[in-house]
């Protein structure tokens, strides 16, 4: 990826933990006070590195337990200097322990981590941007913006309204309507392009380099994939400080998995939960599964692919950190699977009856991918099992028109009613 040149400059506050940005293929190290996406020498994607030296015995699970219910209380673990700019709300969402969708399953214990409520804009995207933007303000951008499949523009034209910057959101031409209604209402400027996502990123690629803006998935990427981390944080610290034996989740551009992999090791390392071990498994769905593909066949590398599904907010072809998510899969012991469109809806459609969370495509393809791996006997039906919940069905209600009862209307009298009922 272009554009590793430093846009912005930070202000005075030194971020408390954070060591250096750190390639990922070399380890060079780059100071975290700009806007740098990629290595100077070949590339590579940045991430943030920490001195867990420093925190140990700093955070704890009691520092962590005196902050905020929102993503904040993991501050000390993200990378920003001063006092967060939006994300009040962010995060903190509910783990259920879905009984009923166990049964249904026919596994002893599993959990819903529900990020379809998360706020404002119910999805998890809430969490990345308040991290991106919050230190695009800190580096001293006043426009932001991003590539996106609809929940990071929703999510980024909110939190830029919140911390009153100018915001431009690119997004494919043939999204949900819903979500892209939401988005233009918070008065962000929605670019729709003819393409898929994958031209969309190139092209914003080249926005940055030449308006100099905060693009959050693409010049602030090391700080944006941060966010995600809380997720995880928020499962372990929710199990009452336990690792998850298996976690599902989805992969698009494969920041997700990864992140809440790295939140997994981060919580070992500082001693807040018992290395009991915690495989993570990839979701995709069939119309777009490189990385499920590439795991199933053996491959470190995926090939890209052109997306065909519903599930419109993971459509990836060509993911950003797909490798590490195909990596991390590996590592953690887990694996990955794909499911058709009709195994979404009908996923949806379970986890609405089961658990009433209503989901949209990317959490039935989660579900629909944790039932079979189940099925296939690769997840342990004894074992504790976290599925991830990303989205909200409510911005995608087309998903399911024909899957429920839409009989016509009835006079209003009792008998007509009567009828219905008893057939
Ligand atoms: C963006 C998104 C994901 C995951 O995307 P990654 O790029 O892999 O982090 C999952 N679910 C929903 C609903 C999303 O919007
Ligand atoms: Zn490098």
């Amino acid at each position: 990826m272009a554009g590793c040149e430093a846009v912005g400059v930070v202000k005075e506050i030194p971020m408390r933990f954070v060591r250096a940005l750190k390639c990922k293929e070399c380890g060079a190290e780059y100071p975290a006070d700009a806007a740098r996406t990629s290595c100077e020498e070949d590339f590579g994607p940045l991430e943030i590195a920490y001195d867990y030296e420093a925190m140990r015995g700093v955070v704890t699970r009691a520092s962590i337990e005196a902050g905020p219910r929102s993503m904040w209380r993991y501050r000390d673990l993200l990378p920003v200097a001063g006092e967060p700019v939006t994300g009040h709300r962010s995060g903190w969402t509910p783990l259920i322990k879905a009984d009923r969708l166990a049964r249904a399953l026919g596994v002893d214990a599993l959990w819903v981590k529900d990020d379809s409520v998360n706020q404002p804009t119910f999805s998890y995207k809430d969490r990345v941007v308040s991290v991106a933007l919050t230190r695009a303000v800190e580096l001293g951008f006043d426009t932001v913006g991003c590539a996106s499949t609809g929940n990071l523009a929703h999510s980024v034209a909110a939190h830029a309204a919140m911390a009153g910057l100018a915001a431009h959101v690119v997004i494919p031409h043939d999204l949900e309507a819903g979500k892209v209604a939401s988005t233009r209402v918070f008065g962000a400027n929605v670019v729709r392009v003819e393409g898929n996502y994958d031209d969309v990123n190139r092209l914003c690629t080249e926005i940055a380099d030449r308006f100099g803006w905060a693009l959050v998935n693409v010049n602030l990427r090391p700080f944006y994939t941060e966010g995600a981390k809380t997720l995880g944080f928020e499962i372990v610290e929710q199990l009452g400080w336990n690792l998850p034996a298996h976690t599902v989740l989805p992969v698009a551009g494969g920041t997700i998995l990864p992140k809440v992999w790295k939140a997994y090791r981060e919580a070992v390392t500082l001693g807040l939960v018992a290395d009991t071990g915690a495989k993570v498994y990839g979701a995709q769905a069939a119309g777009c599964d490189p990385v499920a593909s590439a795991v199933r066949d053996g491959r470190s590398m995926f090939k890209p692919q052109k997306p065909k599904t519903i599930a419109k907010s993971i459509a990836i072809g060509n993911p950003a950190d797909g490798v590490y998510a195909i990596d991390v899969i590996k590592q953690s012991g887990g694996w990955a699977e794909s499911v058709s469109d009709g195994e979404i809806v009908a996923a949806i459609a379970l986890l609405a009856k089961t658990e009433g969370v209503f989901t949209e495509p990317a959490g039935g393809t989660t579900l629909a991918v944790a039932k079979k791996l189940i099925e296939q006997g690769v997840i342990p039906r004894d074992e504790p099992i976290v599925i991830g919940i990303t989205g909200n069905g409510m911005k995608t209600i087309e998903v399911m028109a024909g899957h429920g009862d839409e009989r016509p209307a009835i006079p209003a009298r009792i008998e007509a009613f009567e009828r219905l009922v008893r057939g």
